[in-house]
């Protein structure tokens, strides 16, 4: 079963503790589609400018990734230039240029509307369900958001989250979005405005997952250095994405065990700037690590 991501295809300018990158590849939708392409068949829906070059496409099609939803429109590519803090999990966004993002109007590729799992990975939640209204045969919708889009669409975005079965979110939007300090609060909140599952992402610390009847719990996978955050949450959501896709398993059992897939394709990505370590990492490298976090979380046997 083949994942469908409309996100941002992005250059990334990056700061981090241990040095800087210009204008690398970056954004939610490349994060996610790496990510989620050691799993399963992805396709991409986005936008870039006619300064985007060839090579970092090349990086999705040596993937296998199917780019043809990616439109080339006259104009600059979406550019985000963050910086990082000493403490590695704090971040403040420098600069935001939309560029080509602003007005773009999703236009899905015939073979695209017959997605099934559909990741509305962080975007203009206008954009967001523009894709959802072209796609005949859903099956599971996952989406992310982040606090420029809550502060700044906070209509448009509830009305996506009354069509989606689970919100992937990291603890400072959660907050943000439902009004409450409280992480458990904050997530029954969430759940009330239509999600069946919340998806709570702790940087370092972890993942909570919620819904009406459980709650489950897991940490991040234990590093000794983190060169560079960025992309951790999109490749997560690719992972665990991927791995649903590729198992068809979506009991409470074969969600934990896409959201510790999740986790190790995230701990991979942390490891080097940008998307480097993604694009390099072998799937039985994931499987290995995804053993030692068997071990790591085994209290009971
Ligand atoms: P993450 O570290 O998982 O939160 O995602 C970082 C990625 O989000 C970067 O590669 C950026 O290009 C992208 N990004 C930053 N701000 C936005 C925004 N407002 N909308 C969509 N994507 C963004």
């Amino acid at each position: 079963m083949s994942v469908l991501v409309v996100g941002t295809v992005a250059f990334d300018s990056i700061e981090t503790p241990f040095g800087s990158a210009e204008r690398i590849l970056g954004g939610s939708a490349s994060y996610f589609a790496l990510g989620a392409s050691f799993f399963a068949p992805v396709r991409v829906v986005g936008v870039i400018g006619k300064d985007f070059p060839q090579d970092y496409l090349d990086l999705f099609t040596e993937r296998k990734i199917d780019i043809a939803g990616i439109k080339r429109e006259q104009g600059d590519t979406f550019h985000w230039r963050g910086r990082y803090h000493e403490d590695i999990n704090q971040r403040d966004t420098i600069e935001l240029h939309l560029n080509v993002l602003a007005g773009f109007v999703p236009d899905l590729p015939d073979n695209y509307r017959d997605a099934e799992y559909v990741f509305l990975g962080n975007i203009d939640p206008v954009m967001q369900m523009e894709v959802l209204n072209q796609i005949r045969r859903l099956k599971l919708v996952v989406c992310d958001t982040m606090d420029h889009w809550i502060r700044e669409s906070q209509d448009e975005l509830k009305k996506v989250l009354k069509r989606i079965e689970m919100l992937v979110i990291n603890d400072s939007e959660a907050r943000l979005l439902s009004g409450y300090d409280n992480i458990v609060k904050a997530a029954r909140a969430i759940l009330r405005m239509g999600p069946k599952i919340v998806l709570i992402k702790r940087g370092e610390y972890g993942v909570l997952q919620f819904s009406d009847s459980s709650v489950f719990a897991t940490p991040a996978y234990p590093l000794e250095e983190v060169f560079d955050p960025t992309g951790a949450g999109d490749s997560f959501a690719g992972g665990l994405m991927g791995h649903l896709a590729r198992s068809g398993d979506s009991s409470e059992g074969g969600l934990r065990r896409a959201i510790v897939y999740g986790s190790v394709v995230a701990s991979f990505t942390v490891e080097d700037f940008g998307v480097k370590r993604l694009t390099d990492v072998s799937l039985p490298e994931i499987e290995e690590r995804y053993l030692r976090f068997v071990q790591l979380t085994d209290f009971h046997s």
